[in-house]
Order: structure tokens, then sequence, then C-alpha cells
């Protein structure tokens, strides 16, 4: 049975145009030249290969003149990476087996941000017309939060107030998750990459 993997968020916000994020994958990966095994973090098709963010952190390229191997189940044929093994499993991308402890990883771009990318950024709030002055919507998370002067005397701008993300947030980039998301020409937020304007209109999950 395959696994879910992640968005491969990386530390930038480029996109390749042609690219597309796998959603799930084996449980095990294994390049022409790795040493061991190693388990997937995330997955990315580019036209003519296909590249695998692995958990230790370095990225396997899948062609079909030097394929990877993929295993599903625990290989028998050499080790496996513990690197890659800890942090799947502390991230929770497969059962801890039993006899183990609870293992925890949390790399942290992996969950929805406790801190709303809407805050205390000066374009990402709307003002409400029945919100008197100190309140806006974040345009984020839809949430109506307090909006204070902030930057110094040279500088002054309003903002919202730093906040959770309200139920209303904005859905993950499949390629960034939430470490992106900036007002977008069309008045929404979205990652800075993209990939929120050319979702269907109503058919991005927002
Ligand atoms: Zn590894
Ligand atoms: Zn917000
Ligand atoms: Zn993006």
């Amino acid at each position: 049975m395959p696994v879910a993997l992640l968005p491969p968020v990386t530390g930038g916000s480029h996109r390749f145009p042609d690219a597309v994020p796998l959603t799930e994958g084996p449980r095990f990966v294994r390049g022409p030249r790795s040493g061991r095994w190693h388990r997937p973090r995330a997955a990315v098709r580019y036209p003519g290969r296909l590249v695998w963010a692995l958990w230790c952190g370095p990225h396997l390229f899948d062609t079909e003149q030097v394929p990877v191997l993929r295993s599903d189940e625990t290989p028998a044929d050499g080790p496996v990476c513990g690197t890659c093994v800890g942090r799947a499993l502390g991230a929770g991308q497969d059962e801890t087996p039993t006899g183990l402890g609870e293992l925890v990883f949390s790399p942290r771009w992996q969950e929805p941000p406790r801190r709303c990318p809407g805050s205390r950024a000066w374009d990402m709030f709307d003002r409400p017309d029945t919100a008197h002055g100190s309140v806006g919507a974040c345009l984020a998370c839809g949430d109506l939060v307090a909006v204070r002067s902030m930057g110094g005397p040279w500088n002054p701008y309003a903002a919202p107030i730093e906040h959770v993300p309200g139920p209303g947030l904005v859905s993950a980039c499949p390629f960034h998750a939430w470490q992106h998301i900036r007002r977008r020409p069309d008045g929404r937020a979205g990652c800075v990459c993209g990939w929120h304007d050319e979702a269907p209109a109503g058919g991005d999950g927002r």
C-alpha cells in the first residue's frame, strides 16, 4: 500500500510550469547509487523525470534510463536509512510499530501554521463596510481581526495583529504549503508561485 506524501516545500517559492507534486508514493525508494533504502517525503513529476525528496534531506532523480527502485514493504535486501524511518514515523506518515514508543518529528511546514500568513502584513486585510477602523477581515483566513499601526516613525502602516488562522484559511499550495501566502493580483490570498491564481474558481478548496 502506498503512503501519503507531503507538499515538496523547499526554501524557495519558485515553481516549474510543468511540475506536478505526487500525493502518494511507495514507502521506500532506493537510487542506483544509494547504499541504503530511504523513505520519500515528497515527490514532483517533471517532464522526463521524477524527483523524490527524502526525509533525510537529499533528492533522488528517477528517469527511464536510471530508474529508482520502489518498495511498499520493508526491504529485505539491505539497510534502511534510520533518519528517513525515524522522521517519517515521527511525522505520522505511517503507523509506528508497537514497541517503538511514541516518535515525534515536526517539520515546521507540515501543519497549518500557528501564525496566520495574514499576520502583520500591510496588504493582507480588507475593511468590511460594517467594521470600524480598528478591525479588518484577514485576507488569508477570513477572520475579523484587530488592525493596529505598525512599523516605525519612518514607515508607519496598519496591519492585522499576529493571530492564529481562522477556519477559512486559504488552502495549502501543493508546492509550498503556507510558506509564501500573499495578496495576489486578483485581490485574494494565494501562494506567490501562482498556484491559487490558476485553480478553477470554487474548486480550490477555499
Ligand atoms: Zn534517508
Ligand atoms: Zn488570518
Ligand atoms: Zn506555491
